[in-house]
């Protein structure tokens, strides 16, 4: 179903090349890929393969080498590193590996600022910020500061400020990795619902087997390149079933 509208984010033979030169790193080497509103895609890959560096350039962080990045139908490779912000803001919600809260800031502040960057006056963003920390289950945790939070705790501030701008678009960098099973199965289970309640579009690295089957698809990055070329033109449905069978060991 979501094949036949425009990509939310559009990527075409994306290269990034830290340290230009002859002597950087190819980090991406003509990527191209898709994400679509109301679908979860997971971005899956070893160490190394180029996953955080390609979500940093969907995500407006980071801007490419060569190729070409389209949101929501935006060209925005041929944008300045200055115009990129507005459209991050406009767009984007960025989940980082490793959360990235303000340490100085309150739960309730960190997801403050994103509203103020905004331009949501302050009443306003309170009010925002409560409803959203409500929403991931820590209402009572409005006052504290990162360093009394759980791991999951801080991952579920880190998703509340990157809703906070309510964007289309939601890019996660490895969101489960520093969680239990548990926890880590909350998280996902909120991404699902915002690829598939709320109609966004949801991109997340992982290469956590623990939650692969919250994938409506799964595409898989090895040294700066996508490794199953067809992989768009497969169902999700089926590529998700041939994905479960080769991990049990039936195919
Ligand atoms: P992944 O997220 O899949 O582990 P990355 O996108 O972080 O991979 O890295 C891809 C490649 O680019 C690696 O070889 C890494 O060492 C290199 N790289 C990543 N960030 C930088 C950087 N800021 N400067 C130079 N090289 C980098
Ligand atoms: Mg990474």
């Amino acid at each position: 179903m979501w094949k036949k509208m425009q990509p939310a984010i559009a990527v075409r033979q994306l290269t990034k090349n830290y340290a230009e030169g002859s002597a950087g790193t190819l980090a991406l080497r003509g990527v191209d890929l898709d994400a679509h509103a109301g679908e979860l895609l997971m971005l899956m890959g070893p160490s190394g393969s180029g996953k955080t560096t390609l979500l940093s350039i969907m995500g407006c962080i980071l801007t490419a080498t060569s190729g070409s990045v389209r949101i929501a139908g935006r060209e925005v490779s041929s944008l300045r590193e200055k115009d990129l912000p507005a459209i991050r803001l406009e767009h984007i919600g960025f989940v980082f590996q490793g959360f990235n809260l303000f340490p100085t800031l309150t739960a309730g502040e960190n997801v403050e600022l994103m509203l103020d960057l905004k331009g949501v006056r302050a009443a306003a963003a309170k009010k925002r910020s409560r409803e959203l920390l409500d929403q991931v289950g820590l209402s009572e945790k409005y006052a504290s500061f990162p360093a009394d939070l759980s791991g999951g705790q801080k991952q579920r501030v880190a998703i509340a400020r990157a809703l906070a701008g309510d964007p289309g678009i939601i890019l996660a960098d490895e969101p489960t990795a520093a969680l239990d099973s548990r926890t880590g199965r909350n998280v996902m289970e909120m991404m699902s619902e915002l690829a598939h309640k709320r109609g966004r579009a949801v991109v997340i690295v992982t290469h956590d087997s623990r939650v692969l089957d919250f994938a409506d698809r799964i595409v898989r990055i090895e040294d700066g390149a996508i490794a199953v070329p067809k992989v768009e033109s497969v169902p999700a449905e089926v590529l998700v079933h041939n994905m479960m069978q080769q991990a049990a060991g039936l195919a």
